[in-house]
């Protein structure tokens, strides 16, 4: 009887696909008390046919199949979802739990490459989550410990600070909606201000905190107990063929089965169903953890999450719980150039070496006031994120693949994106709409244009490995 994925699709005799989860994902907090549905199926054989396949049970999937059945009604009933693990077992069930947009990070790159409307598209997209979510979940009463507050980008080097004022400075100056939100210190007071030793700079605006497993599951609850999506875990695909009747053929381990449209919401793996986008969607591993203090020890309060970046330049993202513990993860400047350990690569089994040891004293190090509180990790683990060549979702039909769409490519970022692109995917693939007409911001759709620039581009041209060099965008 094979076991793992690996095992299971060989022994189907079918086509491998190149990129597969592996079977056995390292513990992670959020998932310690596990799920009733964690290994759930609708039915103990697949059903025979779908309208719809959606492939992954992560936020991408599971959020699209919600805003189908839900806001869609004809489609409740024919939708399925194959999932290669446990349900909510990759990424979302595996991150730092930081609804935070991203305003300094990518925006200014994506304005250079685009201009200020594509740029300010993309931030006000990421804002609009935030209300958002906080509205759903209050509206379902969804218990995922979900805050609203003020997020703190912190800079303890001079030169990124001044970098990151002129960037605040310019999108003051056009005149972008979201920075009424934005308060931008520098001076004396930054320390006292956010907090973190070395402090030059910080930035303050409105973000939210989540417990991303906990949303997820819910809303698989509620899709499973009203039958209007067909969930199935452990079945990972392995193929996709066009039907001769039409539609298409799915292959997993446990057979096959047809659907008229198929929505590709496997984000890091994408490309072991869709190789044009070998190049475009890479596999990279990040790490996070969580961090405790003692029993009877009281630590200052964090009221704020963060994104913190060191004098050398090492980013942190950093949410505080209501129990006093934190998350925390990133330090990617520490593992770069151990490329074998995070870039194409699957394995969320294994921690990344070269970044394991970085959260041991990171509380002590980097905050005013816990250095005597003994905080220290409590459990770390690895997640595998979908980087993309351009840094920009795919999400809308794939291209020379009728009736298949894709959602994917988060780049470690996917909390402020996939609750309304979910929403808006679902629309385009019910009411036969186009992308032009979602709300869905422009650099974010899927086109040949990207699909062959990064498919015959250099590496080191590209954002993950390089220079982020390659020709102006165009869709
Ligand atoms: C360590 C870490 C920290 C992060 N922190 C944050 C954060 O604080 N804020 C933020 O915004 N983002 C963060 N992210 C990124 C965020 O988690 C992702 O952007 C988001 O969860 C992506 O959701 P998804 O549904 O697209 O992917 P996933 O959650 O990875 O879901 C994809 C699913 O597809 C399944 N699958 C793959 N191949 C197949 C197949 N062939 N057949 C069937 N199923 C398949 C997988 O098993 C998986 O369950 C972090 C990610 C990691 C790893």
């Amino acid at each position: 009887m094979p076991s793992s994925i690996t095992d299971q699709s060989a022994a189907s005799n079918g086509n491998v696909p190149s990129c597969l989860p592996v079977d056995n994902p390292g513990e992670c907090f959020w998932q310690m008390a596990g799920h009733d549905l964690s290994n759930y199926r609708s039915t103990d054989k697949l059903p025979d046919h779908s309208d719809i396949v959606i492939i992954g049970a992560g936020y991408a999937g599971v959020a699209t199949a919600y805003h189908l059945a839900q806001e869609h009604g004809e489609l409740a009933g024919s939708i399925t979802i194959l999932e290669a693990r446990s349900a909510c077992s990759g990424a979302t069930g595996r991150n730092g739990g930081h609804l935070r947009p991203d305003l300094y990070g990518h925006i200014p790159t994506f304005i250079d490459r685009a201009g200020a409307k594509a740029g300010a598209e993309i931030a006000e997209f990421e804002i609009a989550h935030v209300k958002a979510m906080k509205k759903f979940i209050e509206e379902e009463n969804i218990d995922c410990d979900f805050t609203m507050a003020r997020s703190f980008d912190v800079w303890c080097n001079k030169e990124a600070a001044k970098k990151a004022k002129a960037i605040y400075d310019y999108m003051v100056s056009e005149k972008f909606a979201h920075m009424d939100d934005v308060a931008f210190y520098t001076g004396d007071q930054v320390e006292g201000l956010c907090g973190v030793k070395g402090a030059v700079a910080c930035a303050s605006y409105t973000a939210g905190t989540i417990w991303p497993y906990k949303f997820i599951m819910h809303l698989i609850q509620k899709l499973v107990s009203s039958n209007k999506v067909n969930l199935q875990t452990n079945t990972p695909v392995l193929s996709i063929d066009a039907d001769e009747n039409g539609g298409y053929s799915i292959k997993s381990p446990r057979g096959q089965m047809h659907a008229k449209r198929v929505i590709h919401a496997n984000n890091a793996y994408v490309s072991g169903l869709l190789p044009e986008y070998t190049k475009n969607i890479v596999p990279c591993k990040g790490i996070c953890c969580r961090i405790t203090v003692p029993d009877g020890v009281r630590a200052p309060l964090l009221n704020n999450s963060y994104i913190h970046r060191t004098d050398d330049n090492v980013l942190s993202y950093l949410i505080p719980r209501a129990d006093g513990s934190i998350v925390v993860g990133g330090a990617a400047a520490k593992f770069k150039s151990f490329r074998d350990q995070w870039y194409d690569n699957v394995d969320d089994s294994v921690l990344i070496e070269a970044a394991k040891d970085y959260y041991s004293d990171y509380m002590q190090r980097t905050f005013n006031g816990w250095e005597n509180t003994g905080a220290s990790v409590q459990r770390i683990w690895s997640g595998v994120m979908g980087y993309s060549y351009d840094s920009n979702p795919h999400i809308g039909q794939v291209p020379a693949r009728e009736n298949q769409f894709i959602l994917a490519g988060f780049n470690g970022h996917g909390m402020p994106v996939i609750w309304l692109a979910s929403k808006e995917i679902a629309k385009m693939v019910a009411q036969g709409i186009s992308f032009e007409e979602t709300r869905m911001p422009s650099l974010f759709k899927t086109s040949q244009f990207r699909i062959d620039r990064a498919q015959k581009g250099r590496e080191e041209d590209g954002d993950i490995l390089g220079t982020g060099n390659f020709p102006a965008t165009k869709q």
